[in-house]
């Protein structure tokens, strides 16, 4: 970390000052999407960090990004209104042609554009992204598309989303990563009765969506490189993904234990704070200690991202490392609160239920805990 880092994490501390506890407790409330604050880190140039100065970014790079989430997390707000503008970014830069980098990029890095949207997850493949149904077929200038997605977060928010479709069936190719291609689809162009996007309500306020495609049709340059490549364009976003991912659990963890550090030693019972107790400093010590862990290998795995070096193992043990210490904090933070951290007015409840995700998505620890078995340790398959 450099001093520009230093000077981005002070910046971005000023802007988060501005949207405040009370801001997001009634969004939560009110499961609305925090515009204000997506449109402050935009017109700050926060969002569009990763973009190349050519096409109006400032060029900078993953560790720059991780630094901004980090912080956003780390104020009490929540990046995951606005994250993938960050982590989808690379598909687009690294395979996307020259025209769809001029047609897109300066508009994103201006502000006027919106890449938030990411439609990979689907209802009868889970995790097993090879055996995705929606599919893609070429006809003439044009693909037409059919299927569902489930859990495209923000897509109600976002103009643009990176698409992830079989174009030839999984049955008739030689490996199943082969035939799945990935798209850029201008979702302003594309008539209701094409494509139905319809909210999920979760436990945290998400703006998630699934949707539906029907006959939907975009032009066949909405294609991002080859066809049939785009499983692997995806994975290769994935590392960047799973270290920004990672780096906003690590902020989480670094709310929860200021909050509970902080309330351990004002709350007074017995006639002594709280935090004279060993049973309450060790669960907060620990989760410290866990997240100072997870973030030397956040570290880690973005300095050998940026190197080009191959990061797979470190960004994996990251995420996870990050996730475990986020919720590790979560829950020594709703413990040192006793019955307060219950109350909506403490914020500790919201940020417990916004940080539990990260078990699950983008990845969840058992496929992670698979990775390593059988990409590090070189055990066999288990799936
Ligand atoms: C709020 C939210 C936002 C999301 N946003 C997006 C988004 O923007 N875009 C997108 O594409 N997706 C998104 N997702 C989807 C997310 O990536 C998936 O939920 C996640 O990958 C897990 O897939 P699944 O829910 O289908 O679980 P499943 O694949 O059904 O798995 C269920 C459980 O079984 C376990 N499991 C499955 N296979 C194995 C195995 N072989 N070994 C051991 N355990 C296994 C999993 O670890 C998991 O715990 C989001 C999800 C949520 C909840």
């Amino acid at each position: 970390m450099t001093d520009e880092h230093d000077m981005i994490r002070d910046e971005v501390r000023k802007l988060c000052a501005q949207y405040p506890d009370e801001y997001w407790r009634k969004l939560d409330a009110a499961r609305k999407y925090p515009s204000e604050f997506v449109d402050a880190l935009t017109k700050a140039g926060y969002l569009s960090v990763l973009i190349p100065e050519e096409f109006g970014g400032t060029g900078l790079g993953l560790s720059a990004a991780a630094a901004i989430l980090q912080t956003i997390q780390e104020m009490g707000c929540n990046g995951a209104a606005c994250h993938a503008q960050l982590y989808v970014m690379g598909t687009l830069l690294r395979h996307g042609s020259q025209q769809q980098k001029e047609k897109y990029l300066p508009g994103i890095a201006a502000g006027e554009l919106r890449l938030q949207a990411f439609g990979v997850t689907e209802p009868t493949s889970g995790t097993d992204t090879t055996s995705i149904r929606t599919f893609a077929r070429r006809e003439g200038d044009e693909y037409v598309v059919n299927g569902q997605k489930v859990w495209t977060s923000r897509a109600e928010h976002s103009d643009l989303m990176i698409l992830l479709a079989r174009t030839t069936k999984k049955e008739e190719v030689e490996k199943k990563t082969d035939g799945i291609s990935t798209f850029i689809v201008d979702m302003r162009k594309i008539p209701k009765e094409q494509m139905q996007i319809r909210p999920i309500r979760t436990m945290m306020n998400h703006n998630s969506t699934e949707i539906f495609f029907e006959n939907m049709r975009i032009p066949a340059d909405a294609l991002i490189g080859e066809e049939g490549k785009g499983f692997r364009y995806i994975l290769t976003g994935m590392n960047a993904e799973r270290l920004l991912i990672a780096s906003e659990c690590v902020g989480d963890a670094k709310w929860f234990i200021k909050r509970a550090t902080d309330y351990a030693k004002e709350r007074k019972v017995f006639g002594r704070s709280i935090g004279e107790n060993q049973g309450i400093q060790f669960p907060i010590a620990k989760s410290y200690a866990s997240m100072r862990a997870a973030e030397l290998m956040v570290n880690e795995g973005v300095r050998k991202y940026e190197t080009g070096e191959n990061c797979g193992e470190e960004a994996n043990i990251a995420k996870m490392l990050a996730a475990d210490a986020s919720w590790e904090a979560a829950n020594a933070c709703i413990q040192t609160h006793g019955g307060f951290g219950f109350a909506e007015e403490y914020d500790v409840e919201r940020k417990f239920r916004e940080t539990r995700l990260y078990q699950v998505a983008p990845i969840s620890t058992n496929l992670i805990l698979s990775f390593i078995a059988e990409h590090v340790l070189g055990l066999p398959r288990s799936y």
